[in-house]
């Protein structure tokens, strides 16, 4: 439980750390009865590529940015209410490890820990914040998330007429409805997803097709629930934003930074409340209430127990992580 921090001192002090460390770029989270639950870097998959992104979970919101200068400056903040968060588990490949999908009707992506301790202390965090927040409003989980994008990387040719392939002239195209990687011909048209936005928005030719013939509230992912029929848009996407940065300019998820993969040296999250929430998990991860001690958390030393990369230390961490300061539009 996280609720004896919440007037606490040290609660209100790092809450407001994370404030001043977004700057102008971000909104005010000294809420009242809002606790600062845990905080750490975890590897975002992106459109182009994985990102290390700042994460601060809070008992009400998930918080994510840029990291500009690590654990001094972060920017393009993301807020996402947990009341509709939901996570699912990604088994691990030859490629990636450690990853969980996090889910909400607005945006949908996959991130990855460092270790599979540290993803079972975040997924058992997040689950635990949005269990209790459910539980003390009575509202049920939400059911109609956002389509997570695949990556441009996983298709080098339209996944819709699987004919077309991507060049610098033919560019690549999301579906907002499924996430799926099609050509300008395959897109042509827009519809309103009103989870997501008041504005009709890029669909494949497949998506709209079902769309279009489903009742509002039985389609597919991402799609909007019951009642919004007066709403139903299908506009065929006009010329001036169809060209070809037509996608680009539409997007919040274009990375056009020069970030390094993934961190090389990384440091672990911390949690600020007590252990029990991890109790189910310590059997299969031993080593779990290590950086969530109250010392652990109180400590601003940098421990490399637990990191991949021993030996890294915190300049080399720092260093990789300030690379992914950028311009433009960011995930
Ligand atoms: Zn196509
Ligand atoms: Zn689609």
């Amino acid at each position: 439980m996280v609720d004896r921090l919440v007037n606490s001192e040290a609660n209100s002090r790092r809450i407001a750390s994370v404030e001043s460390c977004f700057g102008s770029s971000g909104v005010p989270l000294g809420v009242s009865g809002r606790v600062l639950v845990g905080e750490g870097v975890l590897t975002k998959m992106c459109r182009k590529r994985p990102k290390s992104r700042q994460f601060f979970l809070f008992n009400d919101i998930l918080v994510y940015g840029n990291i500009v200068i690590g654990k001094k400056k972060y920017n393009k903040q993301h807020i996402m209410p947990l009341e509709e968060v939901s996570l699912e588990t990604i088994e691990d490949n030859q490629q990636y490890r450690n990853g969980w999908y996090i889910r909400t009707t607005t945006k949908s992506f996959v991130v990855y820990a460092a270790t599979s301790t540290e993803k079972q202390e975040w997924m058992a965090h997040i689950n635990k914040c949005v269990e209790d927040l459910l539980r003390k409003s009575g509202k049920k989980p939400v059911e109609n998330h956002a389509a997570v994008w695949v990556p441009d990387s996983d298709a080098s040719i339209c996944m819709h007429c699987k004919k077309t392939q991507f060049t610098f002239v033919q560019r690549r195209h999301h579906c907002r409805n499924c996430g799926a990687v099609v050509c300008a011909g395959c897109s042509t048209k827009k519809f309103l997803l009103p989870q997501q936005s008041t504005k009709a928005l890029r669909v494949c030719d497949g998506c709209h097709e079902r769309l279009k013939h489903t009742p509002s509230g039985d389609a597919g992912a991402g799609v909007g629930t019951a009642g919004k029929d007066e709403h139903k848009l299908n506009n065929t996407i006009s010329s001036n934003s169809s060209g070809p940065a037509g996608d680009s300019s539409n997007d919040d998820d274009t990375d056009e930074d020069t970030a390094s993969p993934a961190p090389e040296a990384h440091d672990e999250p911390r949690f600020y409340g007590d252990n029990s929430v991890l109790s189910a998990f310590e059997e299969s991860a031993g080593a779990a209430a290590q950086s969530t001690t109250p010392a652990a958390a109180a400590s601003s030393s940098i421990s490399t127990s637990n990191s991949p990369g021993p030996g890294q230390n915190l300049s080399s961490s720092a260093a990789a992580v300030a690379t992914t300061t950028s311009a433009g539009p960011n995930c």
